[in-house]
């Protein structure tokens, strides 16, 4: 008798509690619509040819109870590209709406991605399993559900990076090759070019967005936004439930109040490490606070808060680094209307935006004070130090992650340093050093002056400064060169350099000798090149 052996895989738990819960929409057939009424539609993954696992992040598979064979097996590449399922899986696309570029775009929804349902961890934990790239859906609108290489291996890599950053984002469980071709224009200029089909498993608790709810008050549904919210307070926030178990107006202010906390604690996390989300639409913000959708994102190698690597918005520059901060804002401003309906009073609204300047500003020159090895910071007197450094660094091409880094090692403690010795540790973060006006270098030593200075009256040897420095000044960031490099090498066939990313990535804050190469600035020869500095949404 052939007796079957139960895999690892076969053992995960699925609650589905989404489609238990929520409104589902009737037709089952997948075509292109709008979806009335509903959170989302059944629709199964596409089947591909010949996947190949191309990498998967340990930490995630741990998380989720798979064990290191159980990843390495035939099925494991097979469930999560989407030709095999799993007992317990009841695959949806989900249904949002949202703004794109500030302007209200109607129904968008999962157009290429595919939930697969919730599995409840050991823990008892709730992570929803989702593939990017699976194929198309009702929500796919001019598009075909489909996802190339070079994407996928960005959004794989850089999950797995921010987590390991400490930054609250959607995590990456696995990358698999389709074997399959898709067609991309990636500059949108008339070259259409084939490229590897891909398939990402994105892991979250929960991948609600603010459009999730703009959608069912956009078109009048309040009944189902009311069920929307309440299962997500339910689920995702159980500590906003009071004991007779209503929710009520005040759980609902109160709920706004937490996402926009949350909202600004991961901005505050973005500006510390020179992330640029790309395309903050209200359809690609968490209600978790988790940093999502990794599409033309893109990392600070010289400090320019003008910048956006996002080529879509290269006039506007909506996105850029700068205004992360008050799109949010925007955003939640957003989600405020959307919700409003439920609570029909402005002001508790407007309260809560307000927490979020004030919680933001706190969080931020804290994070500052932290970057600079403060132990103790005020407003009154440290703003100025704050304000000036940041109006020096623009001027000159100063890379973000390697000054802040050198930083712990400023000799603070012996006041007659010449002008040059203090400067030294910090030359090697300018791009080109030699071209530093002498104008530009006093002005920077003058600000090194009063930062030492200011250093002398804290209580902290320079070994304690910099152990604590080094814990949010990353030695390690996905810089988009090193991402673009591991992908020309994955579209020959050769992933040695995702994984070695995915390593390497997994301890930003470590020294990670043998590894220094990855710590380098920029090469000029990625200044201007496409994938390095220049992204489309072309994915
Ligand atoms: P994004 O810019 O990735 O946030 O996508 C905006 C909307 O377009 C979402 O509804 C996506 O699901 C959808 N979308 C993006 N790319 C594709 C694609 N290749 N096929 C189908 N839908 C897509
Ligand atoms: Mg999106």
């Amino acid at each position: 008798m052939h007796v079957k052996t139960i895999s690892g895989l076969d053992k995960l738990i699925f609650d589905n509690r989404f489609v238990k819960e929520l409104p589902a929409d009737l037709e089952t057939k997948n075509y292109r619509r709008q979806v009335m009424k509903s959170c989302y539609s059944y629709v199964l993954p596409a089947q591909v040819k010949e996947p190949t696992l191309v990498a998967y992040s340990k930490e995630m598979a741990k998380e989720l109870g798979i064990s290191h064979d159980d990843c390495s097996s035939k099925q494991f590449t097979n469930v999560f590209v989407g030709n095999e399922f799993l007992s317990g899986m009841k695959p949806y696309a989900m249904c949002y709406g949202g703004h794109q570029f500030g302007n209200w775009a109607g129904q968008l929804g999962d157009g290429r991605a595919i939930n697969l349902g919730e599995i409840v961890n050991q823990r008892e934990q709730r992570w929803a399993l989702q593939l990017k790239g699976a194929g198309a859906t009702p929500y796919s609108r001019n598009a075909d559900g489909l996802a190339v290489l070079r994407s996928s291996v960005r959004e794989f890599l850089c999950s797995e990076a921010m987590f390991h950053l400490g930054i609250p984002t959607t995590r990456a469980l696995s990358l698999v090759l389709t074997g399959e071709h898709v067609v991309r224009d990636m500059f949108y200029n008339g070259n259409p070019q084939t490229e590897r089909g891909a398939v990402v498993c994105r892991v979250a608790p929960s991948f609600i967005r603010f459009g999730s709810f703009q959608i069912f008050t956009s078109r009048g549904e309040i009944d189902v936004l009311r069920q929307l919210v309440d299962f997500t307070i339910r689920t995702d926030f159980p500590h906003l439930v009071k004991n007779d178990l209503k929710l009520d107006k005040q759980s609902y202010i109160e709920w706004f109040t937490e996402i926009c906390t949350t909202t600004a604690e991961m901005v505050v996390h973005w500006q510390r490490v020179g992330f640029v989300h790309g395309v903050m639409n209200t359809d690609n913000m968490s209600i978790l606070g988790l940093t999502i959708d990794y599409g033309p994102y893109g990392w600070l190698d010289d400090y320019d808060p003008d910048w956006t690597p996002n080529t879509t918005d290269a006039d506007e520059r909506r996105y850029r680094y700068s205004q992360q901060p008050e799109i949010a804002l925007w955003n939640l401003l957003q989600l405020a209307n959307a919700i409003y309906p439920l609570v029909e009073e402005e002001d508790p609204f407007q309260r809560a935006l307000t927490t979020y300047n004030q919680h933001f500003n706190q969080e931020w020159q804290s994070m500052m004070a932290q970057k600079l090895g403060l132990k103790q910071f005020s407003v009154e007197n440290d703003g100025g130090l704050f304000k000036e450094l940041l109006t020096l660094l623009p001027e000159v091409e100063i890379d973000m992650t390697i000054f802040y880094r050198k930083l712990a090692n400023i000799n603070f403690q012996n006041e007659g340093l010449t002008d040059k010795q203090l400067i030294e540790p910090l030359v090697d973060a300018w791009y080109r050093f030699e071209a530093v006006s002498d104008d530009y270098q006093s002005r920077f030593v003058n600000w090194l002056r009063k930062y030492t200075e200011r250093l002398r009256n804290e209580d902290a040897s320079p070994e304690e400064r910099k152990k604590r420095m080094n814990t949010v000044n990353p030695k390690y960031i996905l810089r988009n060169y090193l991402s673009q490099l591991a992908i020309d090498k994955a579209d020959k066939g050769d992933f040695s350099m995702v994984n070695e990313l995915l390593e390497v990535m997994s301890f930003p804050y470590d020294e990670q000798l043998e590894k220094e190469e990855y710590a380098k600035k920029r090469p000029d020869w990625a200044r201007n090149k496409a994938g390095c500095s220049q992204l489309s949404c072309s994915s």
